[in-house]
């Protein structure tokens, strides 16, 4: 059975962690705040103090951190990173949300260093990594992705191979830029009709979803708001990032998506970066 290293206990590492350990792999776990920890180490997870240490048995090694910055940090810090001790043949994967910039530029190192390399974004939330039912978009090369497609399966219902590296990113980016322009759209659609005289907003929400228009996403984004429930599944702070590495992988030539990015960054301006993305309609609301 493999031994794989997991690093990032976030809100989604730790549901995907879970379930590689419940599929009877052998587990070691790191995160920044240990306590994160407790309930895997609990269920049979290894806890180590670094990403180093976590990857030195490991045949696969996965990363679920916030961003670039974190990224960088798990894999490369000259002291505690999981490159430096990774084994021969070992295959890194990072299946946090990055630019695309920055994951062309890991996979450069990990190639230095004979280390096989895939992206792995997700779409899906909470729920989805809980019940192992993300969607995967893989980006590298064909035979890594294969050879890493039954441990993904633990986490995912689909997994997606979208070729070369960075289209991983540039399709999870892709998809979280359609998803974020709902979110703010509909906030503003929804707060208008609020404050329409005798509007009914929840017959017109209904009569909207029997059109083309309408989309999966719209239905649960419309809920959340018409229902004004505001906790973190997918934090305003997170798409914010992830409409800025969108942002920076379009050169900057895309007024609409900048728009969108725009709402968010002030949605962090007014302190509520740490609610769900949806709680932009608050912006529009007295
Ligand atoms: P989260 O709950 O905020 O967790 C972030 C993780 O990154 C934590 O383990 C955190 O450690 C770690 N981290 C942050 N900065 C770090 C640093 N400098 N060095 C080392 N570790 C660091 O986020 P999440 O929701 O799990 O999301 C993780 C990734 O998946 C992000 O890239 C996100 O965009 C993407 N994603 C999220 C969702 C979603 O619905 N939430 C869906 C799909 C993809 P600590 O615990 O110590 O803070």
């Amino acid at each position: 059975m493999k031994n794989v290293a997991f690093l990032g206990l976030g809100a989604m590492g730790v549901r995907m962690a879970a379930n590689i350990l419940k599929a009877g792999y052998q587990v070691t776990v790191w995160n920044r705040t240990p306590s994160k920890a407790e309930q895997l180490v609990i269920n049979g997870a290894k806890l180590a103090e670094t990403p180093r240490q976590a990857a030195q048995n490991a045949d696969v090694v996965i990363a679920m951190v916030r961003d670039d910055h974190a990224s960088k940090e798990v894999w490369l810090d000259p002291d505690t990173g999981a490159f430096n001790s990774m084994k021969q043949g070992a295959t890194a994967i990072d299946s946090s949300t990055l630019s695309v910039k920055w994951v062309k530029e890991l996979h450069q190192h990990a190639s230095e260093r004979n280390i096989p390399f895939i992206e792995a974004p997700v779409s899906g939330t909470r729920p989805q990594a809980e019940s192992g039912q993300l969607i995967y978009l893989v980006g590298g090369t064909q035979e890594a992705y294969e050879s890493s497609k039954e441990l993904l399966e633990t986490m995912g219902s689909v997994i997606n191979y979208t070729g070369e590296m960075g289209n991983g990113a540039l399709a999870k980016l892709c998809t979280n830029t359609l998803l974020g322009m709902q979110v703010a759209t509909l906030a503003e659609l929804i707060s208008t009709l609020q404050r329409q005289q005798d509007s009914d907003v929840e017959k017109i929400i209904s009569a909207l979803s029997s059109t083309a228009t309408w989309s999966a996403s719209a239905n649960s984004i419309s809920t959340l708001m018409l229902k004004q429930i505001f906790a973190p599944m997918f934090p305003v702070e997170l798409i914010e990032k992830d409409f800025s590495y969108m942002l920076e992988a379009t050169g900057h030539t895309s007024p609409v998506i900048e728009a969108a990015r725009d709402v968010f960054r002030k949605g962090i301006d007014t302190g509520i970066g740490d609610e769900n993305m949806t709680a932009v309609i608050k912006l529009y609301q007295s």
